[in-house]
């Protein structure tokens, strides 16, 4: 699974002037006025209330009040409350976020407070919001709204990586990882990503150029796709790998320092990850592992390495080498990404 070729420091001194260029363009804000399009109701256009850690948020009780129905704010409780005939929606800042006919609303973004209301974020508006009001939702960002930064790395290409035979004739690792890569960008870019893909032909990246391509176009989010072959034959399902924390007394100029401030942000995206791809795919769930990776250690945004299954084994096979296998594992991605941005913040 890894692209493991050690690092070399003049490598590294190559790069650094697009490392600092990306510092120097900086992150962008996320996020303003968005308009919303749905059956039955005129398009309206939602701004956002506040900005913070660049994830907009919308105030709650102003979207609903759009839709037909009575809305109620309860600044005792802090609850909000929509009922549209006969059903009947409660929104609140702790879990469970969503209330419909009296049932928690699974797989709810959170909801946070803010002054005088509550507030959603635009994923929740997306996901959330749709099942909520039983009612499709269209979203389009502002023309000058700035995308969140995804890179999507296809593990191998060239020479490298295993294959399987699981599911009738022989694949290749490198071509899995690649289609599957493909269609996550896709997937990602139609829910309003930017995306960056490290590849999108056949051909081999050392591990420290696939990290400066993400470094050097401000990636706020990496995901790396691997597969287990016929070397790893016992393995069975999903697995996320993280680099392990840097040691604290690395250079600031080093490449394993790529992860330096980013150990908590990567758990938190490889347990989203997990999440997401475990309720996505019937399989084996090997968890989060710490790997010592070139490639993840030089990231410098949350990066996680996903080996979305193994290529030996029937189990797996479907979900690898079919489209409908990678769009449910694209789909997984995106929920993960929707999700470990409107998180609320530590
Ligand atoms: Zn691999």
């Amino acid at each position: 699974m890894s692209d493991s070729r050690p690092l070399l420091r003049p490598r590294v001194l190559l790069w650094l002037p697009l490392l600092l260029a990306a510092v120097c363009w900086g992150v962008p804000a996320a996020g303003a006025a968005l308009r919303v399009e749905a059956r039955g109701v005129e398009p309206f256009v939602l701004e956002a209330a506040i900005t913070e850690n660049s994830t907009a948020w919308y105030d709650a009780e102003g979207w609903l009040r759009q839709f037909p129905g009575e809305v109620t704010w309860d600044a005792g409780s802090g609850r909000l409350s929509y009922r549209d005939g006969g059903s009947w929606v409660v929104l609140a800042a702790h879990e469970p976020y969503v209330l419909r006919n009296g049932l928690p609303l699974p797989d709810a973004l959170p909801v946070r407070r803010g002054e005088g209301g509550l507030l959603v974020s635009e994923a929740f508006l997306r996901r959330t919001g749709p099942v909520l009001l039983g009612r499709d939702l269209r979203l389009v960002a502002a023309a000058d709204r700035e995308r969140r930064r995804v890179v999507v790395d296809a593990g191998h290409g060239g020479e490298s990586g295993s294959r399987g035979d699981a599911g009738g004739g022989t694949v290749l690792e490198k071509d899995v990882v690649l289609e599957l890569a493909l269609t996550t960008a896709e997937e990602l870019r139609r829910s309003g990503f930017a995306v960056h893909l490290t590849r999108s032909g056949d051909h081999s990246i050392a591990a420290e150029k696939r990290a400066a391509v993400a470094n050097y176009w401000g990636a706020e989010l990496f995901v790396s796709f691997h597969a287990a072959g016929q070397e790893r034959p016992q393995a069975r399902g999903f697995e996320v790998f993280v680099a392990p924390a840097p040691d604290p007394s690395l250079a600031a100029d080093r490449w394993q320092a790529g992860q330096a401030g980013q150990a908590a942000a990567s758990r938190r995206w490889a347990a989203a990850l997990r999440a997401t791809l475990g309720s996505a795919l019937v399989t084996f769930d090997r968890g989060v592992v710490e790997i010592p990776s070139p490639l993840l250690e030089a990231v410098a945004c949350p990066a996680a390495l996903v080996e979305v299954g193994t290529l030996a084994w029937p189990g797996d096979a479907e979900a690898l080498t079919t489209p409908q296998g990678r769009k449910r594992i694209a789909a997984a991605v995106v929920a993960a990404a929707e999700q470990y941005f409107s998180a609320p913040s530590e």
